[in-house]
């Protein structure tokens, strides 16, 4: 390609390694789908990784394949133990091959994270995120092991992979040996550093020797730990520079074990929050390092790779929501590309309850055999009313299919709830989900209507072939005594700062948008989410790397809420249960930092001059506040329908409004325009 002629020459800059060149700087970073668990999904990944490569990604890293029956529940093997695998593995590779991509298959030892009693690592001692103590591992089975990785790298190389990636990094197995955390050992595999980073180094030098020099060796290198008793800066990099002697061929990023209570990936934190880390050691590691973490667009990826911080960028969910980002790169279309919002909600949250990833802006991924957006026969013309995430998903998927779509919504701009969501700190990710719905409207000639409340009036009249309502929701107004009472304010007046706001606040309702609303209400100025000294300091990291694992010693730096806020629920449990499994311990952290006050197990009695009156477990208090804001859930909102006498599709909060998010409006109204 004119590299003169592209605003990101160094992403599109060739990767020379030697004895194989990469197209580009970009590695599909490694995500486990759950597709590695169901057997006979081999299918299922050659299309999600042959969609990837087609898409323009240079590399690709697969999930994490469990190295030893010791990462696997009793009686189950690791897969290159059977030979028939090699054929199905090839089908993936292939996919890949054809559209001029490279893979590598991760080779993932738990270690003290595997999720059964069967488990090994250095030492007893259980990790604070895992059920189970480990057992101390006999030098036998460390030997059995490394074989386990020699073996699984040659089954990769028949099954045709160009390489593999050593998980080093994240807490699993090999992390636990490096470090004194949780490397207690006496022998030859603990003690001196020497001794703690023997593991990965026989690794890496085995796997070189059985593979050959013409396969890439990935090795995840743990360069900030975030836990106390990790690596200090001098031993990642002594460590960096051995595994690149014993062979290794790129050394990939990995920031944070899983159970370090620092944020790393989700969308509080700052786009390419972490790449000052990989900065420090790269020019003093003898081979291309990757950096990774929130680099979300291409912009951030060329400004990463022109400011040195490193030789390529890994992004592992960008390349979920968004199968052809690299190719939308290429041509100059960043603005087609369908953006991650760092939510979680569809891929990690998945993993973490059994079920196969997908995103929440592009239910497509993980089931492209599934979900086909396929060209139609026969032209509709299609009403969608209400351009919430439903409705432009409805919108956007019928349009691309071929049908002649008309959107119409009541208020002047489209987005529906996102508007909110969008004006909350940490948040503001979602500025992109709605600037790329406004970019597919207009390329597939989507008729916009804003500022028009459609009735059924309106649709009785019209000559729609399809009607879709995507009305959403109203807000739920609760039974309390004094409900009307002027210090009382509904959080869609407060968010979208209709309102004036009192110094002292009550929020009824601590779901997802009650803590939205904490939130909103809490801060003062800049989001750190959008400064990343800020961030550091607000989760106490030294960004000198003087620290051990960058936190030993450190404290934190919270800028406490301009106000007092009391988050108050009905339930008698702790809050934010509801929220996402992976980030709602984030969201609960912050507001606490920040001083908001949990109340649980509360019975609202009157709002009255004085404040709120309740009950807090049986024990009646007053919260003397300025306002009452009520964030009690949602109601279907969908009179539309009533009158309307031709047939219709309801979608999103029209259609059912508890425990509705965007996952689901996104989805529903993506199948439903698949189909009709
Ligand atoms: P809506 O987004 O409510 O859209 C409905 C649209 O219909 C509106 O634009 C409305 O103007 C229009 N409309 C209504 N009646 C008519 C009519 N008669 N004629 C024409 N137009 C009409 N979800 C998540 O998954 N993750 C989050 O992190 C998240 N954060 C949130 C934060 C906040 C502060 C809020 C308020 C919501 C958040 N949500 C989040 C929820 C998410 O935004 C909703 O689930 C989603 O917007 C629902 O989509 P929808 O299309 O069904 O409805
Ligand atoms: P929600 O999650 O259903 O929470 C509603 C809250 O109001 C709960 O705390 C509920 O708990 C309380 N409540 C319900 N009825 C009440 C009543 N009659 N009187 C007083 N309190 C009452 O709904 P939401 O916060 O409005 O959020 C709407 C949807 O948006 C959610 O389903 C969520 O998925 C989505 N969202 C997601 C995120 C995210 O970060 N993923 C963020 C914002 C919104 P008690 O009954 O215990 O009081
Ligand atoms: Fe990104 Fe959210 Fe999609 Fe995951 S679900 S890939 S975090 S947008």
């Amino acid at each position: 390609m004119n590299f003169s002629n592209n605003p990101y020459p160094r992403l599109f800059e060739p990767l020379d390694l030697g004895f194989t060149t990469l197209k580009n700087r970009v590695l599909m970073g490694s995500m486990h789908t759950g597709l590695e668990d169901i057997p006979g999904s081999h299918e299922r990944m050659a299309a999600f990784y042959g969609e990837r490569a087609r898409g323009g990604v240079a590399l690709i890293v697969t999930g994490g394949f469990m190295a030893s029956q010791y990462c696997l529940p009793p009686g189950e093997q690791p897969l290159y133990k059977d030979p028939a695998q090699v054929a199905k593995h090839q089908l993936i590779t292939k996919a890949v091959h054809e559209h001029d991509g490279k893979i590598c298959l991760q080779i993932l030892h738990t270690g003290r994270y595997a999720r059964h009693e069967n488990l090994i690592a250095p030492s007893p001692i259980k990790s604070p995120i895992s059920r189970y103590v480990p057992n101390e591992a006999t030098e036998e089975q460390i030997e059995a092991e490394i074989q386990a990785f020699v073996d699984f790298s040659l089954f990769c190389k028949q099954a045709n992979y160009d390489g593999v990636e050593i998980m080093g990094s994240e807490g699993y197995f090999i992390n636990e040996f490096i470090t004194e955390r949780t490397n207690k050992r006496t022998d030859k595999w603990g003690g001196s550093y020497e001794n703690r980073i023997r593991l990965p180094l026989e690794i890496v030098s085995r796997v070189r020797e059985a593979v050959g020099q013409d396969f890439i060796i990935i090795y995840r290198l743990s360069m900030l730990d975030l836990v106390e008793g990790g690596s200090t800066a001098e031993e990642v990099l002594q460590l960096g520079q051995a595994v690149c002697e014993a062979g290794a061929s790129i050394i990939n990023t990995g920031i944070g074990w899983h159970e370090a209570t620092i944020p790393t990936i989700a969308t509080k934190v700052p786009r390419a929050a972490f790449t000052w880390v990989t900065a420090q050691f790269r020019d003093k590691i003898p081979a291309p390092v990757i950096t990774s973490n929130r680099i979300n667009t291409p912009e951030v990826a060329e400004k990463i790779l022109s400011r040195g911080d490193a030789d390529m960028v890994s992004m592992a969910r960008p390349l979920l929501a968004d199968a052809f980002f690299v190719a939308k790169a290429e041509a100059d279309r960043a603005d087609a590309i369908n953006t991650c919002i760092a939510c979680n909600q569809a891929c990690l949250d998945h993993i973490f309850s059994a079920q196969v990833s997908s995103c929440l802006v592009n239910p497509r991924a993980c089931h492209e055999t599934e979900l086909q957006i396929s060209p139609v026969t026969k032209e509709k013309k299609i009403a969608v009313v209400g351009g919430g995430p439903a409705g432009l998903a409805a919108a956007v998927t019928a349009a691309e299919r071929g049908h002649s779509v008309t959107l119409f919504d009541a208020d002047n701009k489209i987005g529906g709830q996102f508007n909110l969501a969008k004006r909350i700190p940490g948040k503001e990710e979602f500025y992109e989900t709605l600037r790329y719905y406004q970019h597919q409207l207009e390329q597939f000639d989507v008729a916009i209507n804003l500022a028009t409340r459609v009735s059924a009036e309106d649709l009785n009249k019209s000559d729609f072939d399809e009607i879709v309502v995507a009305t959403g929701i109203k807000p739920r107004v609760p039974d309390i005594d004094g409900i009307d009472h002027k210090s009382v304010l509904s959080y869609v007046d407060v968010i979208t700062g209709k309102a004036t706001v009192g110094d002292r606040v009550a929020i009824i309702g601590a779901g997802g948008i009650g803590f939205d609303t904490a939130e909103y209400l809490s801060h003062a100025g800049e989001s750190t989410s959008q400064n990343i000294p800020a961030f550091m300091k607000e989760w106490g990291i030294d960004m000198e790397l003087n620290a051990r694992a960058g936190v030993e010693g450190m404290e934190a730096e919270v800028v406490p809420s301009p106000r007092t806020i009391f988050l108050c629920q009905r339930k008698p449990e702790g809050l934010g249960k509801t929220l996402g499994k992976t980030t709602g311990w984030i969201h609960r952290i912050g507001l606490v930092k920040k001083g908001i006050k949990m109340l649980s197990g509360c019975q609202y009695v009157r709002i009255d001059d004085a404040g709120l009156h309740l009950l807090v477990n049986n024990e009646p208090r007053t919260l003397a506040v300025d306002n009452v804001v009520i964030c009690a859930g949602q109601e279907p909102l969908r009179e539309l329908t009533e009158g309307l006498n031709k047939p219709f599709h309801l979608i999103g909060g029209a259609d059912i409004a508890a425990e509705l998010d965007a996952k689901r409006a996104i989805d529903q109204g993506t199948r439903l325009a698949a189909e009709v």
